[in-house]
C-alpha cells in the first residue's frame, strides 16, 4: 500500500527512546505499553516497530515475522494482564482507522482493554 508514514507522530517518538513509555513487553518487531489515558483496568497498546499507519497497511506490507511476532506478542500480553481466556473473563481487542475509525496516533496500534464488562461493541451515536 502506498501510505505516507509521519514519522513525528507520538508512536515513533516512543519507539526512538524519545517519550517515556510504561512498557509491558517488548520483542524484535513489537512493543507494547499501558495506554496514557486507559478506557478500562487494563488498556494495552500494542504496535509493530516498522512504519506503518494501520492495520490494513501492517496486514499489506509487514514481513511474515513481523506479522507473526505481532501476534504472538498481542496474546502473551492478554496472558500476562490477566484477561486470556484460559484464566481471565475475556477482553476486547480493537483497531481504529483514519477518520472514519477515528484513528488519532497514525501508526498502527491495537489496544486490548479487559478488567470488567465491555459493554456493547459500538454505540449507536
Ligand atoms: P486511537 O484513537 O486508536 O489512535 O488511539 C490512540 C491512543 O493512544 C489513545 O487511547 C491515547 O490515550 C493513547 N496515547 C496517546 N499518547 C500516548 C502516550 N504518550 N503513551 C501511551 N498512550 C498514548
Amino acid at each position: 500500500m502506498a501510505l505516507q508514514y509521519d514519522d513525528q507522530n507520538i508512536f515513533a517518538r516512543i519507539l526512538r527512546g524519545e517519550i517515556p513509555n510504561k512498557t509491558v513487553l517488548e520483542t524484535e518487531h513489537t512493543l507494547a505499553f499501558h495506554d496514557i489515558s486507559p478506557s478500562a483496568p487494563v488498556h494495552i497498546l500494542v504496535i509493530p516497530k516498522g512504519p506503518y499507519v494501520s492495520f490494513d497497511h501492517f496486514c499489506a506490507d509487514a514481513s511474515d515475522a513481523e506479522i507473526l511476532d505481532f501476534q504472538r506478542t498481542a496474546a502473551k500480553v492478554c496472558a500476562m494482564t490477566g484477561v486470556a481466556l484460559d484464566k481471565g473473563e475475556g477482553f476486547r481487542a480493537i483497531t481504529n482507522a483514519g477518520a472514519h475509525g477515528v484513528q488519532e496516533v497514525p501508526h498502527y496500534h491495537l489496544h486490548i482493554l479487559g478488567g470488567r464488562p465491555m459493554g456493547r461493541m459500538l454505540s449507536t451515536a
